[in-house]
């Protein structure tokens, strides 16, 4: 018997340790020191590599799936994870990582952001990796309102090639179509390179972004035809543009009137009304940040229809409230609004019960002067001394960046706070995104032909959420202070690390486009269901 280094496991939960870097168990070839027996001394003379063929080895950790967190060892060969066996097993490798102590979690797909602002696909999948995602898909227009021409197919195709040379991960692409596409030759064409997932905005109609019904129609038929997927911003953008246009004429601009501005009842109505469109059309849908806790029915209903029908929240409408925007004035200004701790209970409800499918971050990397002057909104960035913080709430910037606190604040607020299970983490976050957008099981799971995108979390690590410790280019967090037990310390994708010792390993040009596949959407006749 080769006489095998002993493996040194922490005891698990290690509550006195407050950081622990992965120490590699064995960063070279590991190999084995035979025993050979000489007038009855033992010498150690003789050295064979043992690594079983295989690249890396994970060994020990709590590997945590939708439906099991299990001790195994996962072993990984070039991209792939090549094997996985229960703990402890004979599996070796070249480079072996105690996982003890740690979950063992797949990649986190964010499957909402907006890199097109301040933040690119570089700053913004840096800022990803940080926060332990390994798999972003993005959404992507027509920049025509910014003064690049070329059709919705174009752009993204640049997008792609431009994404490839730039983001530090491999990513995916939503297109957001308007109402100027030419929605009966652009879905064909977006189809067939991958990009196979809609979004249609039903607000914002004076900023030009709103999807008129019947185009709405008209983009859900074709889709669903050929296989692809609705998304849809879920508010009634006619009713807040006259609501808003009421408060300014009425000089009442200051923060305390932005929620008023944009009611719950409209996200309700919005979504109904797209859930009656996606019937009558048979399109499967995907209902993007939803934040009013009387939406939560909506998508019930349907889904017990038998409607083909997804809802996603997001950490700042599962951890935040209206008081943000009260204390923070435009910096909080997102939409649809940050409402009350009621809805955020109902959203941690709705993740529970599978009403809500998925989590994402819905980022868009703006800095304070962008928020508060507008940004692209009105063409203008002022200094941040100039600003008067008192300026209409209304003029201000809408969005945040919140992918790199998105696991930390999910894993806090729903797990250590007892609301949901590391594994229902796990299937919101990784595998239903993964089957929703056709990229399951390639990416989504620790399974062997899986991509191996893995992240070590640490649950024993308390840490504070800061601006100053982002990697984005937005200057602030609206986490900022937040108290966390647990961070990802570790993540590797395809079987390249990518954050080891608080270090970006990987290089910027090593990602690759994800082609979403009809076939294996979790809407799709033979696809991978969600269960
Ligand atoms: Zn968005």
């Amino acid at each position: 018997m080769p006489n095998y280094k002993k493996l040194k496991h922490r005891p698990y939960p290690d509550s006195t340790k407050k950081s622990q870097p992965i120490k590699p168990y064995c960063s070279f070839l590991h190999t084995a020191i035979i025993p050979t027996h000489f007038n009855g001394v033992i010498n150690m003379v003789e050295s064979v590599p043992i690594s079983n063929g295989h690249d890396i080895l994970i060994r020990g950790g709590l590997v945590v799936s939708g439906k099991r967190t299990q001790k195994l060892d996962v072993a990984i060969k070039g991209e792939k994870i090549a094997a996985i066996e229960t703990h402890p097993s004979e599996l070796r490798a070249s480079r072996e990582i105690d996982g003890s102590g740690y979950f063992v979690l797949p990649g986190i797909i964010d499957a909402h952001n907006h890199p097109i602002n301040l933040d690119k696909m570089d700053t913004f999948t840096l800022s990803s990796a940080f926060g332990g995602v390994t798999t972003v898909i993005p959404f992507m227009q027509n920049m025509r309102s910014r003064g690049i021409e070329g059709t919705t197919s174009e752009t993204i195709e640049n997008f792609i090639e431009e994404s490839s040379d730039i983001s530090y991960l491999d990513f995916g692409v939503h297109a957001i179509l308007f109402g100027d596409d030419d929605v009966t030759t652009e879905v064909p064409k977006l189809i067939d390179m991958g990009v196979i997932s809609f979004k249609m905005y039903m607000t914002y109609p004076k900023r030009g972004m709103m999807m008129p019904d019947e185009r709405m129609l008209e983009a859900m038929s074709i889709a669903s035809s050929m296989g692809g997927l609705a998304m849809v911003h879920a508010e009634n953008g006619y009713c807040i543009d006259y609501l808003t246009e009421a408060f300014i004429e009425a000089g009442k601009t200051g923060r305390e009137y932005y929620a008023k501005s944009q009611p719950r009842i409209l996200e309700v109505e919005a979504a109904n009304r797209a859930a009656t469109y996606a019937t009558v059309t048979d399109c499967p849908l995907y209902v993007v940040h939803l934040s009013a806790r009387e939406v939560l029915a909506v998508i019930d209903r349907y889904k017990a229809e038998g409607l083909s029908i997804f809802g996603e929240t997001c950490p700042q409408y599962l951890d935040l409230t209206n008081q943000m925007v009260l204390d923070h004035g435009a910096l909080a200004k997102i939409g649809p609004p940050l409402r009350s701790s009621e809805d955020n209970e109902a959203m941690w409800g709705g993740i529970k019960s599978g009403v809500v499918d998925t989590v994402a971050s819905d980022f868009c990397g703006f800095n304070k002067s962008q928020k508060y002057s507008g940004g692209r909104s009105t063409g203008t960035i002022r200094e941040l001394d100039d600003i008067d913080d008192h300026s209409s709430i209304f003029d201000a910037s809408f969005g945040g960046n919140w992918t790199e606190q998105m696991l930390p604040v999910v894993y806090e607020e729903g797990v250590n706070k007892g609301r949901i299970t590391v594994n229902k983490l796990v299937e919101v976050m990784c595998e239903n995104p993964a089957k929703i957008f056709g990229i399951y099981p390639r990416k989504g799971t620790i399974s062997v032909g899986s991509d191996a995108d893995i992240v070590l979390f640490d649950p024993t690590i308390q840490h504070t959420l800061s601006a100053d410790l982002q990697h984005c280019e937005a200057d602030f967090t609206m986490f900022e202070g937040k108290e966390i037990l647990g961070k990802p310390v570790f993540s590797m994708q395809r079987g390249n690390v990518v954050i080891e010792d608080g270090k970006i390993h990987t290089k910027q040009g090593s990602a690759v486009y994800l082609a979403g596949d009809v076939n294996l959407t979790a809407s799709a006749p033979n696809g991978h269901k969600i269960v």
